[in-house]
């Protein structure tokens, strides 16, 4: 099974919106395997959002992801990366698809809800970055065939 990376946005928090960005990813029957709450500092956002550092609205960007502390997730499922990020929807939430938590929660680019992990590849390293190993568990949650046929698993 795949783990993936969910930031809850400063905004999402300030909004009160974290229960619901949980309780989907919960009723869609992926696992909650690590949380915690922690405030994001220039340095980590410059890593994180590496691939954003030569655009016009970087700073931006990163004193929003300041203005609280964020909750990071990981969860954990077949497939997570993918159904993961697909939930978030469009980076545009008003581009997103209805169903999607963008789709859903956000009208805006920037104020996009939560960030996910986009590839397996990136979800191995920013679950590193913002996770030391023993801040993830494995534990059993249900008996996995009340959401997996036994050959999938
Ligand atoms: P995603 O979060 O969908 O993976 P990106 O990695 O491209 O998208 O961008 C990271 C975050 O930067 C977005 O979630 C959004 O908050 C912000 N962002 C991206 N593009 C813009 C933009 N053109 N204007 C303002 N903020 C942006």
């Amino acid at each position: 099974m795949e783990r993936t990376l969910v930031i809850i946005k400063p905004s999402t928090i300030r909004r009160g919106l974290i229960g619901e960005v949980i309780r989907r990813f919960e009723n869609r029957g992926l696992q909650l395997i690590g949380m915690k709450m922690i405030q994001l500092t220039d340095e980590v956002l410059m890593e994180h959002y590496s691939h954003l550092a030569h655009k016009s609205f970087i700073k931006r960007i990163k004193d929003a992801m300041m203005i609280t502390p964020v909750i990071v997730c990981c969860w954990k499922g077949i497939d997570a990366v993918h159904v993961v990020h697909t939930m978030a929807g469009k980076t545009n939430g008003r581009e997103a698809a209805p169903g999607t938590l963008r789709g859903d929660f956000s009208i805006s680019v920037q104020e996009n809800i939560v960030h996910t992990s986009d590839s397996v590849e990136n979800a191995i390293i920013e679950l590193k970055r913002f996770f030391k190993d023993e801040e993830i568990f494995e534990f059993d949650k249900l008996d996995p065939f009340v959401f997996y046929a036994n050959d999938e698993i």
